[in-house]
């Protein structure tokens, strides 16, 4: 089609150039006639000259007073006037005067050998000029036709009435002056036109050597008429012809010449040039057209293939890329993937508003077209799906538009898996900060809560308590009944305690049986005693777990902000301080902190302190109390009792450090140190060869929860060369309790190794009788409240007639505790209580005393009570 266009645009380019071509050649080719035209002028115009000099001439004799006078005198004055000389000089060949009557009176002529002949004239001559004479007042002929051929030559003439000088009195009488054109004058002529042409005479084509047929037909026609010029082409040059007329208007020759044609050549040597330049400049035109617009169209095929490859590209990407004007915000391009999201076609998002696909964008952001911002967006679908995308914008302005593009990149699984994360979050953060069991928030919750809660206090009036809550003997329960049973009673106190509070107040389990609470909704300190009322009401009801009624009772300890502290930390401490206060009171009640009660502790915490320096040094020490056979008064075995002398406060007693040692865990340091002492000691005596008798430890319930204690026994045993039998083991009835299985097999190991194990302070606790029947035990100790009592109170003697009636059956000795009068050795005695210790016999020796009292009592037996009481003494 280009080519077909070009082609044609060619064709008329070149028609174009040939057609002004030829319009520049005919140009040219005017230009050379007008030329010629213009020389033929000049010829005409040189004849004309020439004949009017002959006119002037004629006027200038014939209007004389001497030439007057001769047509009245006839005197001599032609003759004189028209010599020989003056008729060179005038270049006349021929002068006639005529009188009226058209008579000669004079004339003188030139004749065929150049000499002056005066009148009459040649007959030839006469005629003709009498002819043209007779009329020659109407002789009204242009200038170049006063022309009269004569004998193959060529007379110019003309003629003047002969009046005075003055033009007055004519004469009637003419003078003619006539001049042969011959060589001289042609010649002159040519110089003076500047053309060398030829004359020729005849009255035919052929006559005068025209051959051309047009210039023939010129000469035959149109040369009578006005076209008196001719020129022809021959023989590539131009042929000019002038006609010439006689007086008669007839045609008597041509002058004829021959012109170059240098114009005709310049014209075509121009038109060529300019032609081939036009053409050249046209085909180069062409040429750079061509290059130009291949150039063109390679870069117009190459954006084209450019907008191909990123078109696909877009429509590749996974991203929803859309393109929109940024003034109107209305959709005018959109990607495959966007459409496939929306699930529509391009045409009908066309010219959509944005705020229809993209929900939530900031729609003045995307007009102020902020770059590097990433908008969080959701696109709209048709079928009422929404996808979470990230939005980003850039600018893809052209001349003509001002676009924005806004590339969306699909997060919905990210956010889903935000959304899922922060889901597992909240669950985490809930298992976290919540109590399993109770569903209640956590230690970790109420650490993190309180100090916001005390912050948003902080400047005002309002108070808040902190309830220290803790179940009283929970472990005992849950050690006689077994996990579960604990679990539903924690379960349904903490319910009690939840209704027991505000609907706003927190209650926390911190751990085991101990609970928080935070009561916020308080007018005065009052109010704090009437929220632990209840809660310590809300405890005393009966429950019922298992089928089982059970009452149980709650310590609370209660501290206030801002009066007892201003820090979750304090307040915490505080309230578990008064905690403590309330179980030291006997349970079941409430205390609310008072600053008594932290000296109190901070005596308690330095005595933690010290204790932790003393273990293993001198301070602490080991005392051995005899244990006697009630009947027969022999010393059966000894208790080691530990004792600390601090070196200012002096003896401290067991029932004050040891359960410090028992909460901070320094009980096993000091257990195994008391242990190893007592080896150490059998060792001693063993190698002293005294005979030995067995040696009981207190073994504190933390030491029995050690797997490894029977291990340790055992190499200890080994280490110091003693037999297992001479060491025995009292343990309490709550850590018989605890963690049944594993005492057991401890227990039975120390049985294995030989040791005997006894369970201390029987009574006091929660092991029942049913229990003791499945303990690897070899004896009972009978807690020393019972001895106390037994002479005392009939239902004491009951328990204790029980206790070792049953031991009895169970095959289990007995051991009264804290004998100190007669009368309660003669009664346990009687109630057939084995053995016995207590003051009434010896408090607990030094090591040094108890080994004299095994040098010299070992041979003393069956002795009676007395005297037995006053060896004992005397040994001591
Ligand atoms: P316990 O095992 O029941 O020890 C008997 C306690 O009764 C001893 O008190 C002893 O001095 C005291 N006692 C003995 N006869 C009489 C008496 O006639 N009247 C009175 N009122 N008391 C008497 P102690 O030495 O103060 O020890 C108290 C408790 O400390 C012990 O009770 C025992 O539970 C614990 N304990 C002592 N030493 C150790 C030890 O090395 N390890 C462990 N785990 N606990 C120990
Ligand atoms: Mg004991
Ligand atoms: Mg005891």
């Amino acid at each position: 089609m280009l080519l077909i266009v070009s082609a044609i645009a060619l064709l008329i380019c070149m028609a174009t150039v040939v057609i002004g071509g030829q319009q520049l050649m005919r140009r040219f080719d005017y230009i050379e006639q007008e030329q010629a035209l213009a020389a033929a002028d000049h010829v005409q115009h040189a004849l004309t000259a020439e004949l009017n000099q002959l006119t002037l001439d004629a006027h200038h004799f014939a209007e004389s007073d001497m030439a007057h006078d001769f047509v009245h005198r006839r005197n001599d004055y032609p003759k004189n006037v028209f010599r020989h000389e003056a008729m060179d000089t005038l270049q006349v060949d021929l002068v006639l005067i005529t009188d009226r009557d058209g008579n000669e009176l004079y004339s003188a002529y030139r004749d065929d050998a150049h000499r002056r002949v005066e009148t009459p004239l040649k007959s030839s001559l006469s005629e003709v000029l009498l002819r043209v004479r007779n009329r020659f007042t109407a002789l009204q002929v242009r200038p170049e036709q006063h022309l009269i051929s004569i004998n193959d030559g060529l007379l110019a003439f003309d003629a003047a009435e002969i009046t005075r000088s003055d033009h007055s009195m004519p004469t009637g009488a003419v003078l003619f002056l006539g001049r042969y054109i011959e060589a001289d004058e042609l010649q002159r002529i040519r110089d003076i036109s500047q053309s060398s042409f030829d004359l020729a005479l005849g009255t035919t084509p052929v006559e005068v050597g025209i051959t051309d047929r047009a210039m023939a037909q010129w000469f035959l026609n149109d040369s009578k008429r006005d076209n008196r010029y001719a020129q022809v082409i021959n023989d590539g040059e131009m042929v000019i012809a002038i006609a010439l007329y006689d007086v008669d208007d007839r045609i008597i020759g041509v002058l004829q010449w021959q012109s170059p044609r240098s114009i005709a050549a310049l014209g075509w040597n121009t038109t060529v040039t300019l032609l081939g330049t036009i053409i050249s400049l046209l085909l180069v035109a062409i040429v750079i057209a061509g290059v130009f617009f291949i150039r063109l169209q390679t870069t117009a095929l190459r954006r084209y293939d450019v907008q191909q490859r990123y078109t696909n590209i877009i429509h590749s990407l996974d991203e929803s890329v859309v393109i929109v004007d940024r003034k109107t915000l209305q959709i005018k391009e959109a990607n495959a993937a966007l459409l496939r999201r929306l699930g529509c076609n391009e045409g009908e998002l066309r010219d959509c508003a944005l705020g229809e696909v993209f929900n939530n964008l900031p729609l003045e952001d995307v007009r102020a077209l902020r770059h590097g911002v990433v908008y969080e967006s959701q696109l709209l679908a048709r079928d009422g799906k929404v996808i979470d995308v990230e939005v980003t914008l850039s600018s893809v302005s052209d001349q003509q538009d001002d676009l924005v593009c806004l590339l969306g990149r699909d997060v919905t699984t990210r956010k889903r898996a935000e959304r899922d994360a922060a889901d597992h979050r909240r669950k985490l953060s809930r298992l976290a900060n919540h109590d399993a069991l109770t569903g209640l928030p956590n230690r970790l919750f109420l650490n993190a809560k309180l100090p916001r809660l005390l912050n948003r206090l902080s400047g005002t009036h309002r108070m808040l308590a902190v309830f220290y809550v803790d179940v009283d003997h929970f472990k005992d329960v849950n050690d006689s009944r077994g996990h579960p049973f604990g679990d539903k009673l924690l379960k349904i106190f903490a319910q009690r305690l939840r209704t027991a509070v505000g609907l706003h107040d927190i209650v926390a389990r911190m751990g085991g049986d101990e609970f928080v609470v935070v009561a916020t909704s308080l007018g005065n300190t009052q109010a704090v005693e009437l929220v632990a009322q209840r809660m310590v009401l809300a405890a005393q009801a009966p429950m019922i777990i298992d089928d089982v009624t059970l009452s149980i009772s709650a310590s609370i300890g209660a501290a206030v902000y801002p009066v007892h502290a201003i820090n979750t930390e304090t307040l915490l401490k505080h309230a578990d301080i008064a905690l403590y206060q309330a179980k030291h009171a006997g349970r079941n009640g409430y205390k609310i902190f008072s600053a008594d009660m932290n000296l109190e502790l901070s005596e308690k915490l330095a005595l933690e302190q010290a204790l932790r320096r003393a273990i293993g040094t001198e301070e602490m020490f080991v005392e051995y109390q005899p244990v006697m056979d009630l009947r027969t008064g022999a010393l059966r075995s000894f208790e080691a009792l530990v004792r600390w002398r601090h070196p200012e406060m002096g003896l401290i007693p067991p029932a004050r450090f040891i359960p410090i040692a028992e909460k901070s865990g320094m009980i096993l340091a000091l257990g195994e140190n008391v242990m190893r002492a007592v080896i150490k000691q059998l060792q001693q005596w063993r190698l002293l060869g005294l005979p030995l008798v067995p040696v009981a430890v207190n073994i504190s319930p933390l030491q029995l929860q050690r797997t490894d204690l029977a291990d340790l026994v055992a190499q200890l045993m080994n280490e110091f060369s003693v037999e297992s039998r001479w060491l025995s083991f009292e343990i309490t009835e709550s850590a018989v309790i605890h963690d049944y299985r594993e005492v057991v097999k401890t227990l039975q190991k120390f049985r294995d190794l030989g040791s005997k194990v006894l369970i201390d302070d029987f009574g006091t606790g929660f092991a029942t009788l049913g229990h003791l029947k499945n303990l690897p035990i070899d004896g009972i100790k009978i807690d020393r409240g019972f001895v106390a009592e037994v002479t005392k109170k009939s239902s004491d003697r009951v328990i204790i007639t029980g206790v070792i009636n049953m031991a009895r059956e169970l095959k289990l000795y007995t051991v009264a505790e804290g004998i100190e009068t007669s009368e309660q050795l003669a009664k346990l005695r009687e109630l057939g209580c084995d053995q016995g210790q207590g003051y009434y016999f010896t408090s607990a020796l030094a090591k040094k005393d108890a080994q004299r009292m095994l040098e010299q009592l070992g041979g003393f037996k069956d002795l009676t009570d007395t005297v037995k009481h006053r060896v004992l003494r005397r040994v001591v």
